[in-house]
C-alpha cells in the first residue's frame, strides 16, 4: 500500500504534460510544446568543454555533501558582486537543481504542521514540496498585477509560520518583486520571526529595465532569514545537467547538508565542474539569451493579446505569459463544452497541437501558463493555430 503522504500528493502537471507531448510526437503526432519551462537554447560550448575535461582527467568521484570548494567560492562571489550579499563557502550547499535544493530547505525547516505561505498564482511543485516534508501550504493571493501584497502577507501570518515561499521573477505570472515590497516582507519576516525561502532561479530574465532584488541583500536580519535558491537551468541553459544551490545563514545550511548528506550524498561531480566553468567565463552567453526571450516575449504577447477575448499582461521577468482564457469558458466545440482552463488546454492540444499548461496547476484558474521560450518561428506557428482553434469556439445556446 502506497503511504497516505504520497497518495495525496498531486504529480507534477509541467513534468506530466512533457512526457505526454514526448509520448505524442513518438507516435507521430505533431505537436508544439510551449508548456515546459526550458531554454531552447544548447548549454554554452565553454561550459561543455569543462565537463568534458572533468570526465577525462577521472574527476568522476563523490565529492564533498555540499560541493566542490571551487564552484562554492565562485557562487560566493557571484552573490557578492551581482546580488549584493556575502555568503562564506561554508554557507552555500550544491544540490541536484533548485527543485530539490528548496525541498531540502522545507525538510530542514518544517516541523509536522508549521505553514509556509505562499503567493499565488506559483509554480506548480510549491504546494505539494510543502506537503511532502509535513508542512501546511497556505496560499495567499497576490496584488491584481500579480505583484507580492505583503499585507495579504500578514494577514495570513499565525503562530505556526514557518517560511514565505518567494519567487521573484516568477513563474507563471512573470511579475518581478518589487525593492519595496521585499523590504515590507522582510521586515515583517522580523516582527513575525519567519523565514523567507526565495527562489530566485529566473534572476537574470528582467526587461524593461527592471532589476532583480534579492531578499536576503536587503538587510543582516533578512539575510539570517533568507534561503537563497538559484539554479544554473535557466541561465545557462543547464536544464539537464541538474545543477542548483542554496545559500543561507550557517544554521540553516548544517540542517541543510544533514538531509542531503542522507539523500543525495552529492551532486554529479562532472556538473559541478561545469557549474564552475559557466560562472568563470564571459556572461555575454547569458545577455544573449536573455535578449531573444525579450523580443519572444514581445511578439507572443502582442499575438495573443488580438485575440478577441484573450488578455494577457506582458510580465516583467522569467520566460511565462499567463493569459486570462475566462471569455472561452463555456464555449463549445462539436457539442463539447469547456468548463474550465483544463478543458481549453487539452482542447488546444488535440485541435491547436500546442501543449500548454492550464492555469489550475498554478492555482490561477481561467489562464494558460504558456512559455515564450521557444524560436520567434515555433511562436508564430504555434500562436496561428492557437487563434485559429479559438476562433472555432462556438457561444452554447
Ligand atoms: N523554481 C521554479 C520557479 C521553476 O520554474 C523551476 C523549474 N525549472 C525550478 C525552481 C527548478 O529548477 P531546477 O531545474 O534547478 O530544479
Ligand atoms: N519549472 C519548469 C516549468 O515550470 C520546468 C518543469 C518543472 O520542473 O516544473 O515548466
Amino acid at each position: 500500500m502506497i503511504s497516505e503522504r504520497i497518495q495525496k500528493i498531486e504529480p507534477s502537471k509541467t513534468v506530466e504534460l512533457t512526457a505526454r507531448t514526448a509520448r505524442m510526437r513518438r507516435e507521430g503526432i505533431p505537436v508544439t510544446g510551449l508548456n515546459v519551462g526550458e531554454p531552447d537554447f544548447d548549454t554554452p560550448p565553454h561550459i561543455c568543454r569543462a565537463a568534458k575535461e572533468a570526465i577525462d582527467s577521472g574527476f568522476t568521484r563523490y565529492t564533498p555533501v555540499m560541493g566542490i570548494p571551487e564552484l562554492r567560492e565562485a557562487i560566493a562571489g557571484k552573490l557578492a558582486r551581482e546580488n549584493k550579499v556575502r555568503y562564506a563557502t561554508d554557507e552555500i550547499t550544491i544540490g541536484p537543481g533548485a527543485k530539490q535544493c528548496i525541498y531540502a530547505a522545507l525538510l530542514a525547516l518544517c516541523d509536522p504542521g508549521d505553514e509556509v505561505i505562499i503567493p499565488y498564482p506559483c509554480w506548480v511543485s510549491y504546494t505539494e514540496m510543502v506537503r511532502m516534508a509535513g508542512g501546511v501550504p497556505v496560499p495567499v493571493r497576490t496584488a491584481e498585477d500579480f505583484s507580492l501584497d505583503p499585507e495579504a502577507v500578514r494577514a495570513a501570518v499565525t503562530e505556526r509560520t514557518k517560511a514565505v515561499l518567494i519567487n521573484t521573477p516568477n513563474n507563471p505570472t512573470g511579475a518581478v518583486y518589487s525593492k519595496e515590497s521585499l523590504e515590507a516582507l522582510a521586515r515583517l519576516a522580523g516582527e513575525s520571526d519567519f523565514y523567507i525561502i526565495s527562489d530566485e532561479v529566473y534572476e537574470c530574465m528582467v526587461y524593461d529595465g527592471r532589476k532583480h532584488v534579492s531578499v536576503s541583500s536587503l538587510s543582516e536580519d533578512a539575510r539570517r532569514r533568507t534561503v537563497l535558491v538559484n539554479s544554473f537551468s535557466k541561465t545557462y541553459a543547464m536544464t539537464g545537467w541538474r545543477l542548483g544551490y542554496l545559500a543561507a545563514d550557517r544554521e540553516v545550511t548544517a540542517a541543510v547538508n544533514v538531509v542531503q548528506s542522507q539523500m543525495v550524498s552529492a551532486v554529479n561531480s562532472i556538473a559541478q565542474k561545469a557549474g564552475a566553468a559557466a560562472l568563470a567565463g564571459s556572461q555575454d552567453c547569458v545577455a544573449d539569451m536573455v535578449r531573444e526571450y525579450d523580443r519572444r516575449r514581445t511578439y507572443l504577447s502582442g499575438r495573443l493579446n488580438r485575440i478577441p477575448g484573450v488578455s494577457c499582461r506582458q510580465g516583467e521577468g522569467a520566460f511565462y505569459l499567463l493569459p486570462d482564457v475566462t471569455a472561452f469558458l463555456g464555449r463549445t466545440y462539436h457539442g463539447k463544452k469547456m468548463e474550465d482552463d483544463l478543458d481549453l488546454a487539452e482542447y488546444l492540444l488535440e485541435r491547436a497541437r500546442v501543449a500548454v499548461v492550464p492555469g489550475s496547476a498554478f492555482l490561477a484558474p481561467g489562464h494558460l501558463r504558456i512559455t515564450y521560450a521557444a524560436s520567434l518561428e515555433t511562436l508564430k506557428d504555434a500562436a496561428d493555430a492557437i487563434e485559429a482553434a479559438l476562433g472555432e469556439l462556438e457561444p452554447s445556446v
